[in-house]
């Protein structure tokens, strides 16, 4: 196996020229702007899995509803969820409010500051006790997600081959990012090492020719990497059944009550028990996956993990609803202009945005839409 001889002058000028790369070429992004840890924090656990672009739009706002550790561990989960919403793997908000009732409830509302104590919390592994760590807290510890690895895979020259992945390779990539570890800015040093992955030393045709470390580098391209799993494909069906309800209201000076009319769509609220997205509202699932052409409202693709849905959505009467779709959990009659602060899926928001039915901001409906199959919904594990 090819490998850099990893001598002292080397790590030096590695780490002298990603410094200055980064000092100069960063990204202005809003969680960059805080030394607050709860922000890095939210920032961190967004950034898992999901676009930096999408992120952006959303950290801000999530902050404007929860600004404090507090604040987000006194609001009711289903507001949390309702916030995240498009952003998609909900392990990760539930994981975050959990933890932030923990901090509230055993550390009088203060995070830690070591890595080793943060990772005791509800939902918080080393990468992102490392992240938090480092960049709030300056402690000396290597951060190492996938674009560090690819980074260093390619710098040290190793092959990955079908053990990409492995515990044992992962530990050397781990070993070689604390030696390269600049101890006086660990937090820039991280997030230089993540950028440069993310912007330069991409996964298909990395700029090699812009690179700060191309005179050091190994391979100066790609590397050898394992296949994909395939995706497997599947198909199911749901339902889009709307009503109209007339509410009488009582017009300001008028002496006579008028009806306004209240468009409502029919949700189903996951059970808590289930593995994936438990307690986020969904459209009802139609028994039959096959849906007559004359009553094909609209067919979407929906990937969740290694699966692609391919989903078709059947425009269903009120009274028909209960002989066409599948009993499951609670469901209720929701007006469309609550809808949208409720915490549904990922793939109830796609349709729901798709068809108008939202009356969403235009920010609002572009990061739902913006929400790719393959950061939608995924939340087992
Ligand atoms: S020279 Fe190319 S392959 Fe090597 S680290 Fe830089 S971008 Fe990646």
């Amino acid at each position: 196996m090819a490998r850099l001889e990893w001598e002292t002058a080397k790590i030096v000028r590695l780490r002298r020229m990603l410094m200055a790369w980064y000092e100069h070429s960063h990204r202005d992004l809003p969680w960059r702007e805080s030394r607050d840890p709860y922000a890095i924090w939210v920032s961190e656990v967004m950034l898992q899995q999901t676009r930096v672009a999408v992120v952006e739009e959303r950290f801000k706002e999530f902050l404007e509803l929860f600004p404090t550790v507090d604040a987000l561990a006194r609001a009711p989960e289903q507001e949390v969820l309702a916030a995240w919403s498009g952003l998609g793997y909900y392990r990760r908000p539930r994981m975050l409010h959990r933890a932030a009732q923990f901090v509230v409830a055993n550390c009088a509302g203060v995070l830690p500051q070591s890595s080793a104590e943060l990772r005791l919390l509800p939902g918080i592994g080393a990468y992102t006790a490392a992240a938090i760590a480092s960049i709030a807290f300056g402690e000396c510890v290597a951060v190492v997600d996938g674009n560090v690895e690819r980074v260093l895979y390619r710098v040290a020259g190793w092959e990955t081959g079908v053990r990409a992945g492995s515990a044992a390779l992962k530990r050397k990539v781990g070993e070689l990012a604390g030696e390269l570890m600049d101890a006086e800015r660990p937090g820039d040093f991280n997030q230089a090492l993540m950028e440069l992955g993310a912007t330069v030393c991409l996964p298909r045709n990395p700029l090699c020719l812009v690179c700060p470390l191309s005179t050091d580098c190994y391979t100066r391209g790609e590397h050898r990497r394992p296949p994909r799993p395939p995706m497997l494909s599947r198909e199911i069906a749901h339902a889009l059944a709307l009503r109209t309800k007339y509410e009488r209201e009582t017009g300001r000076g008028a002496s006579k009550a008028r009806a306004r009319a209240v468009r409502e769509v029919l949700l189903e609220q996951r059970p808590a028990s289930a593995t994936v997205m438990p307690t986020m509202w969904e459209l009802p699932q139609l028994r039959e996956a096959a849906v007559p052409d004359r009553e094909l409202c609209m067919a979407v693709r929906h990937a969740i993990m290694q699966v692609n849905y391919y989903v078709r959505i059947r425009t269903v009467t009120e009274e028909k609803v209960a002989a066409l779709t599948l009993a499951g959990g609670a469901r209720r009659w929701v007006p469309l202009r609550e809808a949208g602060a409720m915490a549904l899926t990922g793939l109830a928001r796609k349709v729901l945005t798709r068809a108008r039915l939202l009356p969403t901001e235009p920010a609002d409906a572009l990061a739902a839409m913006r929400t790719t199959e393959q950061e939608a919904d995924a939340d087992a594990g």
